[in-house]
């Protein structure tokens, strides 16, 4: 008599275990524990997946935010570079720049070709008046061949581009360049003076192709695209 409760107690409690199941799985119907651990299993990767494509979203906004400011920084350079190259003439693509003028401000005095007194033979530059102490910037890309005292030209600065042609800076006050040194176009190279054989302080510019005779640099300026 006494096993009768005792299994009617087993059958409830198989019972209540049941519907426990049932209770805990997702979905009343889908009881089976297996069901209910792969269930379990799919929803723990969707939300890993939903997890990790979050964590993309941010590294890609991160990445993005990071090229815009690189894009502004650079924006920025060019802007400053273009009202840099706008000073000495050029007002074309920063990027495509080959060619400036000598001196952000100037009055063309004496020209190419010209003979008189103050010249052995004919002047084989073309000079640009304006203070002393003006910065002269390199008019093209080169090399520094050379930086010297070079008697009637006074302290001289060469830069020689890449196709050879020589460039001459004279009477300078002062150099910033050395010999060797690779010189970007529109970089300061040194200062106007009045050294050597000089009147009043100017530059006298020279342009020699191949590093032979001159020729007027103001049809190479122009040439250039460049109105001196
Ligand atoms: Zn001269």
């Amino acid at each position: 008599m006494s096993a009768q409760p005792h299994r009617a107690g087993l059958l409830l409690a198989v019972v209540l275990l049941a519907l426990g199941l049932g209770l805990a799985a997702p979905r009343a119907d889908a009881a089976a524990p297996e069901t209910v651990v792969r269930e379990q299993g799919q929803q723990a990767r969707t939300l890993e997946l939903a997890v990790r494509a979050q964590a993309q979203l941010h590294e890609r906004e991160r990445t993005l935010l990071a090229l815009n400011r690189r894009a502004d920084a650079r924006e920025r350079a060019l802007l400053g570079r273009k009202a840099v190259l706008a000073t000495y003439g050029y007002h074309g693509d920063p990027e495509r720049v080959r060619a400036v003028l000598p001196l952000a401000s100037y009055r063309l005095s004496a020209g190419f070709g010209l003979t008189g007194p103050l010249w052995e033979a004919q002047h084989g530059g073309q000079d640009f008046s304006t203070s002393p102490g003006d910065a002269i910037v390199a008019v093209a890309a080169g090399v520094v061949s050379e930086v010297a005292w070079s008697g009637p030209y006074g302290l001289r600065t060469i830069v020689t581009l890449p196709d050879g042609t020589e460039v001459w800076y004279c009477h300078q006050d002062d150099v910033s360049v050395y010999a060797g040194q690779a010189v970007e176009v529109a970089e300061r190279i040194g200062s106007v003076g009045s050294t050597g054989n000089s009147t009043g302080p100017h530059l006298h510019l020279e342009v020699r192709p191949g590093g032979g005779g001159p020729i007027d640099p103001l049809d190479w300026l122009r040439a250039e695209g460049l109105a001196p």
